[in-house]
């Protein structure tokens, strides 16, 4: 059985997960937060079930699922037998650096070492290790276990072996993957935060209300959510980071709106902290 390890137990890490628990791998799933790995496995256990009860899975995946899903704090215990690690921890640079160094030293050499950065450079990430040819950004998208599009991007160095081994895993997840060369914010990130801030600076210009911006976008222009919304799903945290990231490299068509910077200092981060665009506690 192929063994993957996932880094960062947050929005995307828990989803990732259960990506490939559903579909036969042994999985580790690690965070430095023993409460937020707890908080993990509670909710994953729920989605499990939620999709046995609704015709998604059948109840034997569930049960192989529960069975080989591994929640460890330590990181050396978690990846040092693994085939694949996805790193899905905040998006800063120096912190991804961090791990990328870490994981070089604990892995197998044969092991694939891939980031779910949204906007970052698996270049710039690969370098810092002695396997620049196994690293590559593998992006998955939220909610994961409803997504199916997988943004495999390749390094300068990244290997050809690489990129079509993380196809190969995209597929067995039931997902498809679109390979794309590096760029910040590759193709789905940047045109969507610039889409989404656009969103937030008519909000601030009182052009409309978030739900009035949302409605129009669905109903308009056939959005499946509305760009405010997905924010708030997003994390605005997470947002702001990769619009600080596009700004910084692609200048200021991406400066961040102010709104969204008011918003993450107050600690409304969205539907993860139950207030963003929406408020999510009067629910
Ligand atoms: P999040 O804030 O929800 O979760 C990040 C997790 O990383 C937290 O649980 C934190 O405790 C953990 N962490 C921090 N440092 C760590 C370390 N050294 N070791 C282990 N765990 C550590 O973030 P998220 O929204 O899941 O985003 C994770 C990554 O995925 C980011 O790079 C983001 O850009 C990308 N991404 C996010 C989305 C989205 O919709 N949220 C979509 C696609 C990609």
């Amino acid at each position: 059985m192929k063994q993957v390890t996932v880094v960062g137990a947050g929005v995307m890490g828990k989803g990732i997960a259960y990506a490939f628990a559903t579909a036969g791998y042994r999985v580790y799933l690690n965070d430095l937060n023993e409460e937020v790995l707890g908080k993990a496995k509670k909710e994953i256990h729920a989605l499990l079930n939620n999709s046995v009860k609704r015709g998604f899975l059948e109840e034997q995946q569930c049960k192989a699922a529960e069975r080989n899903l591994y929640f460890e704090s330590d990181l050396s215990t978690a990846a040092k037998e693994s085939d694949l690690v996805i790193e899905a921890v905040l998006e800063r640079m120096d912190l991804k650096i961090k791990i990328f160094k870490q994981l070089d030293e604990i892995c197998k050499p044969e092991a694939i070492l891939a980031t779910n950065t949204s906007t970052m450079s698996p270049t710039e990430i690969g370098a810092q290790t002695s396997r620049s040819h196994k690293v590559v950004a593998m992006h998955f998208f939220n909610p994961v276990h409803k997504m199916k599009l997988v943004e495999v991007i390749r390094g300068l160095e990244t290997s050809d072996d690489t990129v079509n081994l993380i196809k190969e895993y995209t597929e067995s997840l039931g997902k498809t993957a679109v390979e794309v060369n590096e760029f910040p914010g590759f193709v789905t990130s940047r045109m969507n935060c610039l889409i989404g801030n656009e969103a937030m600076n008519m909000l601030m210009e009182g052009v409309a209300t978030a739900k009035d911006i949302d409605q129009a976008m669905k109903l308009g222009l056939n959005h499946p959510m509305g760009p405010l919304e997905l924010a708030d799903l997003v994390g605005l945290d997470t947002r702001l980071r990769n619009m600080e990231y596009l700004y910084a490299t692609l200048g200021e068509k991406y400066r961040p709106c102010p709104l969204l910077t008011k918003y993450v200092k107050a600690g409304r981060l969205g539907k993860k902290s139950g207030k963003g665009f929406y408020d999510y506690e009067t629910k």
